[in-house]
């Protein structure tokens, strides 16, 4: 049996940033990730200027393709409207690498190619037998969960899946897409488009999974919204002869973790699961990670239960927004209201602000 005093589940951004801040305060923390090389999580890939600056206050800044309208398409209308401010489109591949690299640089032991097998309490389990416990446990294993500490959230009759898939590069697409996060509505779900740093185009959707059993597969799916959603099907014109498409299953919107057990820090996706059509995600899994670490330096492990309560409480009006948002866009009528909302700009604003996550403690490197 191994033991180390900070030990972090998962390399996702708030299993990274916990390890980056971890080991700035000398804590030597150890991180358990089970992709070999580097994770590349099914995301929208659109980091807001919230997450950016969460970034910045801890030291950390990267680059992408530059964001700043938002445009909104629901049935065959849009609107547009600028973005408070600019944000930036970037693979997870290479934000998760950069934000793995930093921890290591700062002295973060970084495990890759470990599963966890299961966890209890602060004692986890790996795929090859081993058992590590940690003083203190940051669980971030983002939308995977892991058995012994299951979110406790209910699915629903017809529960969310995720779905993603590269388009391109290609300069009719850059061109098509420009400085803009798309948001495309339709019955059931919808589906988010930003260029990324390689001049390729990531479609990132959440739907009900109702649609899929209707269309039969993933494929078929993507040619009946082709014919739904005109401005979709445009863009999907880009999708390559082989394309990967990537799905995951049952993911709980609007699941929030009130409490937690002594030693045991939830982040990011398994602290609380806004629907991404926010673009928030990412900022919750960064702002909890520092979050986590301040309690953490200033209780150690007998900090997460107030942390967490903390936590919890800053995410109820996001995560209750981005649920009426993501109501909106997945019926015919509300999209209508979502489309004439997001030719105000003072209402983008608004929206765009109340889903963040506020009252981060100011970060002391
Ligand atoms: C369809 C969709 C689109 C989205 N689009 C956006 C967006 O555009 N912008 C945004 O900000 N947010 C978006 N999100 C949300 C965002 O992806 C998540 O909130 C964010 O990734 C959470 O970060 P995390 O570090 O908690 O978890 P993750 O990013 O899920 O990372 C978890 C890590 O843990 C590892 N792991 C998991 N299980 C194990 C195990 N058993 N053993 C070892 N390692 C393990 C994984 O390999 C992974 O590297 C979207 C979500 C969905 C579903």
């Amino acid at each position: 049996m191994r033991r180390t005093s900070a030990l972090i589940a998962g390399g996702g951004p708030a299993g990274a940033v916990a390890a980056l801040l971890l080991a700035r305060h000398g804590a030597a923390p150890v991180l358990l990730e089970r992709s070999r090389g580097t994770p590349d999580a099914l995301c929208g890939g659109f980091l807001s200027w919230r997450t950016l600056a969460s970034l910045r206050q801890i030291g950390v800044e990267p680059d992408g393709h530059v964001v700043r309208r938002v445009v909104l398409f629901a049935g065959g209308r849009r609107s547009e409207s600028p973005l408070p401010a600019p944000a930036i489109g970037l693979s997870r591949r290479r934000l998760d690498a950069f934000l793995l690299e930093a921890a290591q640089a700062a002295g973060a032991g970084v495990e890759r190619g470990v599963t966890i097998r299961s966890a209890e309490g602060r004692t986890l389990h790996t795929g090859d037998g081993a058992t590590v416990v940690g003083e203190t446990l940051f669980l971030a294993t983002g939308k995977h969960d892991l058995r012994g500490a299951m979110r406790d959230a209910d699915p629903g009759a017809d529960p969310a899946m995720g779905v993603r898939v590269r388009l391109g590069p290609h300069p009719a697409l850059t061109r098509l897409v420009g400085d803009a996060i798309e948001l495309h509505a339709f019955a059931g779900g919808y589906g988010g488009l930003v260029a990324q740093e390689d001049g390729s185009a990531n479609l990132c959707m959440a739907l009900r999974r109702s649609r899929l059993r209707a269309a039969g597969d993933l494929p078929a799916l993507l040619r009946v919204l082709a014919v739904e959603c005109p401005a979709l099907g445009e863009r999907l014109a880009y999708i390559g002869e082989t394309p990967t498409i990537d799905a995951i299953a049952n993911v709980p919107y609007g699941w929030r973790a009130r409490a937690t057990e002594t030693g045991v820090y939830r982040l990011g996706d398994q602290a609380g699961v806004i629907p991404s059509l926010a673009g928030e995600g990412m900022g919750i899994a960064i702002a909890s990670a520092i979050r986590a670490v301040a309690a953490w330096q200033r209780q150690g492990a007998a900090g997460a239960i107030g942390y967490q309560h903390d936590l919890a409480r800053a995410l109820r009006r996001p995560i209750l927004l981005a649920g009426l948002l993501r109501t909106l866009a997945e019926d015919r009528r509300g999209s209508t209201l979502l489309l004439a909302g997001g030719r105000v700009p003072w209402l983008v604003g608004r929206a765009a602000a109340w889903t963040r996550v506020d009252q981060m403690p100011a970060y002391q490197s």
